[in-house]
């Protein structure tokens, strides 16, 4: 089932404790589809300015990405983020961000986008995203990701964003800050209670829990030794989780649990170079090869 999303598009620029990239492809809605292009076809909407270089396009297009929703702004500024590690590689700051042209973006879905059955909201503002959630009624699973900066700036849209998605996912900071809970378990559930029928939430290297009417679980993160940067974990987690989802064409909650070990997979790869590269660089038999030893470390 082809699956699609929308979010930024971005170009960043991060810096480690050791290392520094500049202007590197980015944007929540890149990695999610880059990584949900493991599992499915993807439907990619968002917007860039004319400085967005064309070979990246071309090469989301090459993973089998539509890009028919990409709108190129003329003369005008793609979105920039520039984000800074701790030595503890898990704590950010953001240094800069530029909203350049996704200030204006008014998200048109086209027609074939519109009739997706799986929906992912990536992090922008919950006003757009409730304006693509209205283009898209026959969609029969919508799942959203927020952050501080929109929980803070737009505590109200997104309060009514949450009556009318199945899933959240958010990580741990941004739930203790939407419910003002520092226990999880607490503020996971208390997330769930404003609307959305199941909430993910990441706690970086720690894992995922999974929060329903019925069920809670942890999962762990996957152990890997390289962690070069973290940028775009989060996003990577969703695009492998939707797309398992979207690819199985189910969503019950076996399958939803099965995604959830895809997605802290397919992060934990990316986290192992900058930007897309650690992905550009592997297959899904890799991931299926993680999730074997995934599997073992697991039973006990
Ligand atoms: P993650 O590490 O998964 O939380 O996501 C990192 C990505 O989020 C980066 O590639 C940024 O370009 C993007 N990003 C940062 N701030 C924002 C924002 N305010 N709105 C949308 N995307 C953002």
């Amino acid at each position: 089932m082809p699956l699609c999303v929308v979010g930024s598009i971005a170009l960043d620029s991060v810096e480690t404790p050791t290392e520094r990239r500049d202007n590197v492809l980015g944007g929540s809605a890149v990695f999610f589809s880059y990584a949900a292009s493991f599992f499915t076809s993807v439907r990619l909407a968002g917007v860039v300015g004319d400085d967005w270089p064309a070979e990246n396009t071309a090469m989301l297009q090459a993973r089998g990405i539509d890009t028919a929703g990409l709108q190129i702004v003329p003369g005008g500024k793609t979105f920039r983020w520039r984000g800074k590690y701790q030595v503890n590689m898990n704590d950010r700051e953001t240094l800069d961000l530029q909203l350049n042209v996704l200030e204006h973006f008014d998200p048109v879905l086209p027609e074939t986008y519109r009739r997706c059955k799986f929906l992912f909201l990536a992090n922008g503002s919950p006003v757009l995203q409730a304006k693509t959630l209205d283009q898209c009624p026959g969609a029969s699973l919508v799942v959203a990701d927020t952050m501080d900066h929109y929980i803070r700036t737009e505590p109200d849209a997104l309060r009514n964003l949450l009556k009318r998605i199945d899933g959240l996912v958010l990580n741990d900071s941004e739930a203790r800050l939407l419910t003002g809970d520092d226990n999880l378990v607490r503020a996971g559930d208390a997330v769930r209670r404003m609307g959305p029928k199941f909430v993910v939430l990441k706690k970086g290297e720690h894992g995922a829990f999974f929060f329903s009417e019925h069920e809670l679980y942890v999962l762990p993160a996957y152990p890997t030794a390289r962690v070069v940067d973290p940028t775009g974990a989060g996003d990577s987690f969703a695009g492998g989780m939707m797309g398992y989802l979207a690819e199985q064409d189910r969503f019950d909650a076996k399958t939803l649990k099965e995604a959830m070990a895809y997605g802290t997979l397919t992060a934990s790869f990316t986290v192992e170079d900058f930007s897309l590269d650690r992905l550009r660089r592997i297959t899904r038999d890799d991931l299926d090869r993680r999730l074997e030893e995934y599997k073992k470390m697991l039973s006990f």
